[in-house]
């Protein structure tokens, strides 16, 4: 069944008939699959909640139960405080009143996962927040085949395609070598659970001075590495005024802290960040750091739609970024895609967007993303 408006609006008298039916229904407390009578990711509280990963937007405090995939626990725990959650492997399918859930790699940070729920032949999978490049931390993204997927679109529009990450760590390297040999400290402002893991395992090869990060930073790195995580060993940036190195040093700080009195004992520091959004020059010149690294841990425009192709899905719902764009691309390819509102896209990297709501494709820095040409069926859809 095609709903007729574009945006499903939980309102309208036509919604409750066609909400009537689905497995996964979308309410104002968040996606609820009332045959089980749990939510995936709500935003208000609930008495059972299924949940992608640890970000905040997704994973909210106040509900009375959470399930989620193991590795994600230690980090909702730190997070949420002393919260009741189950853990379950991915793969590992589980029923709640005769609905079948299963948890899969999502590959955008360390727990992330898509989920899969099943009932009466009908299968579903809500993928909160993916991407499809493999960081070699979080576990890789995993197609599952489904009719219908939920999916998030942080950076669908088609300027947006990431250079190899490879590419990306090398110019990382050279910038803090080029720092260290000028003695000036190089400081990147990185979000505590995902990119600074996923940098730390980029440079880990090969330093040239030590690494210290900020606490918020430093205390997931060392829960992460007692989980087992294979994490370079870092230091926390020491309370004292003399820090040894630290004109060689690479430090790692969450985006509050670039330019604050916290980095005053920095040596002469150059900065940098490190996001998805650093190919937009306005948002480099915002968050006021000398260099940006494009660097993201959501699909690109290519990732989104190759994601969405391989799970077979001949319906798609779009929940946070450029739904308006990347909803009407879909529906003419031919797909049944609908924008849902939701309360996700608050959090971490996908926050810049709010500032960068009004791009076009003359805002994209091509020096510092692929360099490569927009064709013009690509620029048709930036409208
Ligand atoms: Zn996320
Ligand atoms: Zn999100």
């Amino acid at each position: 069944m095609r709903c007729t408006p574009e945006q499903l609006d939980l309102n309208h008298p036509l919604y409750a008939l066609f909400n009537r039916d689905m497995l996964i229904r979308f309410t104002d407390k968040g996606l609820y699959v009332e045959a089980a009578g749990v939510y995936i990711d709500p935003w208000k509280p609930v008495a059972k909640a299924l949940i992608t990963h640890g970000h905040s937007d997704h994973a909210r405090w106040g509900h009375s139960q959470y399930i989620s995939v193991q590795s994600s626990v230690s980090i909702l725990k730190h997070r949420l405080g002393d919260i009741i959650v189950t853990g379950k492997k991915y793969g590992e399918t589980f029923k709640i009143n005769g609905v079948e859930f299963s948890f899969h790699p999502a590959g955008h940070i360390i727990g992330s996962a898509q989920i899969r729920v099943a009932h009466k032949g009908e299968v579903w999978v809500v993928s909160g927040d993916y991407k499809v490049e493999n960081d070699g931390i979080s576990e890789a993204f995993e197609p599952v085949a489904c009719q219908h997927f939920i999916t998030e679109s942080t950076f669908g529009l088609p300027v947006f395609k990431w250079k190899p990450q490879e590419h990306v760590y090398a110019d990382m390297l050279e910038w803090w070598q080029r720092n260290a040999a000028d003695n000036r400290s190089s400081i990147i402002s990185a979000y505590s659970l995902g990119k600074a893991q996923r940098i730390l395992k980029g440079l880990s090869s090969s330093c040239p001075g030590p690494v210290y990060a900020h606490g918020a930073i430093f205390t997931i790195h060392e829960i992460l590495r007692n989980e087992g995580w294979d994490l370079p060993e870092i230091l926390p940036m020491p309370l004292g005024s003399v820090v040894p190195d630290i004109q060689k040093a690479l430090v790692l700080a969450p985006p509050g802290a670039i330019g604050s009195s916290w980095q005053k004992r920095l040596k002469d520091p150059v900065s940098a960040a490190a996001s998805g959004w650093m190919g937009v020059r306005g948002t480099r010149r915002r968050s006021a750091v000398d260099r940006g690294f494009v660097l993201s841990d959501h699909a690109d425009w290519d990732g989104l739609n190759q994601a969405i192709e391989a799970t077979g899905a001949t319906s798609v719902y779009v929940t946070h970024g450029y739904t308006d764009i990347f909803s009407k691309w879909l529906n003419e390819k031919g797909y049944d895609a609908h924008i849902v509102k939701t309360e996700y896209g608050t959090d971490q990297e996908e926050l810049l967007n709010a500032e960068a709501d009004t791009l076009s494709s003359a805002d994209i820095d091509d020096a510092s993303n692929s360099g490569e040409a927009i064709s013009p069926s690509e620029k048709d859809i930036i409208l």
